[in-house]
């Protein structure tokens, strides 16, 4: 299948090896797709929190990191969840035959992101991306500092390992690495479970103080 100029148009700022997987994928699948997102620009990322659409400021479409893809049977775009498989099928393929690692927003336990495909913070540093030369600021003014002090599937950094530090703490087997993966998600819900309260796997205000409390191990 062929990449319409404009999912061409929207990989611009795209990290090259991330357009690099897609471009491949695009010649491998058996599922014809075309790219919804790429780089977003944080005005957008804020007006997607705003709408509840997102829940962070350290998404990766932000620096050019991520690629959002719909299936397309003929010229109409499908949502249908086993179609994202077969895509899903061609992109990690296509990562494995060029030796770049990606993550599947589709294996995400509890919060199935079809389109959503990303390099990894590990190897993929948020200022890590040639393709970039505006790349913006992390955390702008405090007002995002608050929004972005909730901690979600996908955030990284110091906060995250302070979580995951005070979870391992607690008895939950977990490597702090800074990652909030799949792992500490888990771990979270099963604190959350554990402390009666909703089992959302984000860690918010309320999550956030009873964990950083003194108490009992588990
Ligand atoms: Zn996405």
């Amino acid at each position: 299948m062929i990449l319409t100029a404009r999912s061409l148009k929207r990989l611009d700022g795209v990290h090259p090896d991330l357009v690099r997987v897609v471009d491949h994928a695009a010649g491998i699948t058996t599922q014809p797709f075309q790219v919804i997102e790429g780089r977003r620009s944080l005005a957008r990322q804020r007006q997607l929190i705003k709408s509840g659409a997102s829940k962070t400021l350290n998404s990766r479409h932000l620096s050019g990191h991520a690629v959002d893809l719909m299936a397309m049977i003929g010229s109409r775009v499908s949502w249908e969840v086993p179609l994202y498989y077969r895509i899903a099928d061609a992109m990690k393929a296509a990562a494995d035959a060029l030796n770049v690692p990606i993550e599947w927003g589709g294996d995400w336990p509890g919060f199935f992101d079809g389109p959503h495909f990303q390099l990894p913070w590990g190897a993929y540093p948020r200022t890590d991306n040639p393709a970039l030369t505006d790349m913006p600021a992390a955390v702008p003014d405090r007002a995002e500092a608050r929004a972005s002090s909730r901690l979600v599937i996908g955030d990284q950094g110091e906060a995250v390992r302070t979580l995951q530090d005070r979870l391992v703490r607690r008895g939950y087997a977990l490597v702090p690495d800074g990652d909030f993966g799949p792992k500490t998600r888990a771990a979270v819900q099963a604190f959350q479970a554990s402390a009666g309260i909703t089992a959302d796997g984000i860690v918010g205000p309320i999550t956030g103080r009873l964990l950083a409390a003194r108490g009992p191990r588990r």
